[in-house]
């Protein structure tokens, strides 16, 4: 089997150089004379469904990407070990300058699902890993439109602890750096954007803009607990009532 899927991929690998890269030759030589200058640091999720490419018509160059489990963002203090998303947040905003940082979770998210759900033992790291997004589950049995819901509050979850970065707080505070929290519905083809303003997501075919805009006014107010205030309130759970 091994051998099989491997040769599917020397397959794939020959056909990028003689189809693919012929139509953008010049484009890479650009990029390796010039060097990268891509505006956006894409913070997604590493799910197969999720193309950001697609999503945002970028092109070579144009993205620098970071993929892990859940689009999730490790806080900037109290690190331990090695953190690829932590470095790379620091790479795109210190060297790269990037103007933007969007962080893209997903409709149908098996990270979020398996918030609810008992993970194997032998699943250490990813045990771990998830508590990044512990608080966004639900005191609530697990249904789609609470996971829809926890999904979106994870986004808004990760956008906050990216303002516990120091190079980002300060850039998105000179107005030189804006923070986007989107949730991509996979079945309809639709971003939903982060508005900051009024603390819910709304569908990029609706939005005036492309995520939070200025994060820099809602600094003081964290506004994670605003969300789904009223969804929770109206629960019959016990828990809910303790939020
Ligand atoms: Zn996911």
């Amino acid at each position: 089997m091994g051998q099989r899927m491997d040769d599917a991929l020397l397959q794939r690998l020959r056909q990028f150089q003689t189809e693919y890269f012929p139509r953008y030759r010049e484009q890479f030589k650009n990029l390796v004379h010039h060097g990268q200058h891509p505006t956006t640091l894409f913070i997604g999720c590493s799910d197969s469904r999720l193309v950001p490419y697609l999503l945002t018509g970028a092109g070579p160059g144009e993205l620098f990407i970071v993929r892990n489990v859940g689009a999730l963002v490790p806080p900037a203090d109290g690190l331990h070990g090695f953190h690829g998303t932590a470095a790379a947040i620091e790479f795109a905003v210190l060297n790269l300058n990037v103007q933007h940082i969007v962080v893209c979770g997903h409709s149908h998210c098996g990270a979020m699902k398996a918030l609810y759900e008992e993970l194997s033992p032998e699943a250490t790291h990813l045990h771990s890993w998830l508590g990044l997004a512990r608080e966004a589950a639900l005191p609530v049995r697990m249904t789609e439109e609470a996971l829809r819901r926890t999904e979106q509050r994870a986004v808004v979850l990760q956008l906050e602890r990216l303002m516990g970065y120091p190079m980002v707080r300060r850039r998105v505070e000179q107005g030189r750096l804006f923070l986007h929290g989107w949730h991509y519905v996979i079945e309809d083809g639709e971003v939903h954007v982060f508005d900051v303003h009024h603390g819910r997501f709304v569908p990029a075919s609706e939005s005036a803009h492309s995520g939070t805009g200025p994060y820099k006014e809602f600094i003081e107010q964290p506004i994670f607990n605003e969300i789904d205030a009223a969804y929770l309130g109206a629960l019959p759970s016990p828990h809910a009532a303790d939020r």
